[in-house]
């Protein structure tokens, strides 16, 4: 059902919550586009200008890798000066009053944690930026780590302990998604009771699963996007309003 109004979305929403006891929200970039993150994939985002570099050109290719992570630093003031929004703060308020025991995210800005999230609570199926990880072996390294090498050498920088290339802890195209976060992601979609999809247009795969996963398994589904999705007819509620303002009620409750 498509809520008629922004007030009378909020409230049937504020009642859904209030007969839940275990919450799962799904998070796309609309939640953080308040915050100054663009939508990369978004007509006219990043991605329709500069072709993202797939992963197998990453590993291939030094240029490729200097090219990734000048595009990286580029964005830096960007994701350096992003705070969350009231859809953060307020599914961290219900984080902390116990009705969300996890969240699961597409989005690579870290404004879950920075909201107060435990990064264990945090399922990031495409991974985050905010760091960089060995893709041989997996050794975690500040971005500044990689910024002074870049910086000092003019490349990007390989791992100190075992010479393979170091990258953003992001999922790129053509890397595989991570095995953990999407078993763990599947297993919390199926023991909530009501399955709150927030600023994703539900196309990428697993998010266009997720919704008649939870459905299956007798949840309850919200869809808060701007847009229509694909999935709104299966939603118990659909509310197509900003997010901020959807959810800014809950912030603090
Ligand atoms: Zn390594």
């Amino acid at each position: 059902m498509i809520a008629s109004s922004l007030r009378s979305g909020v409230e049937q929403l504020g009642e859904m919550i209030a007969e839940s006891s275990t919450i799962i929200p799904f998070t796309g970039a609309g939640i953080s586009t308040e915050c100054g993150i663009p939508d990369f994939r978004s007509p006219g985002g990043l991605w329709t200008r500069n072709r993202p570099i797939p992963f197998d050109e990453f590993i291939a290719s030094q240029d490729a890798r200097d090219e990734s992570w000048r595009r990286r630093f580029a964005m830096e003031p960007t994701f350096a000066a992003a705070k969350p929004g009231r859809g953060h703060r307020a599914l961290a308020s219900l984080y902390r009053a116990g009705k969300v025991p996890a969240i699961i995210t597409q989005n690579i800005d870290n404004l879950h944690q920075a909201s107060g999230f435990a990064a264990d609570d945090v399922i990031e199926l495409h991974g985050n930026t905010t760091y960089a990880r060995c893709i041989g072996c997996g050794k975690s390294y500040e971005l500044s780590w990689v910024k002074q090498r870049l910086d000092a050498d003019g490349a990007a920088p390989d791992c100190s302990v075992c010479d393979e290339p170091v990258k953003t802890a992001t999922i790129s195209f053509g890397q595989a998604m991570p095995e953990d976060a999407m078993a763990r992601a599947s297993e919390l979609v199926q023991r909530c009771d009501l399955f709150i999809a927030i600023g994703s247009s539900l196309v990428v795969w697993p998010a266009a699963g997720f919704p008649l996963m939870a459905k299956n398994c007798g949840a309850r589904l919200v869809i808060i996007n701007r847009e229509p999705t694909d999935q709104d007819d299966v939603a118990d509620l659909v509310i197509r309003h900003d997010i901020g303002e959807t959810l800014g009620p809950f912030v603090g409750n």
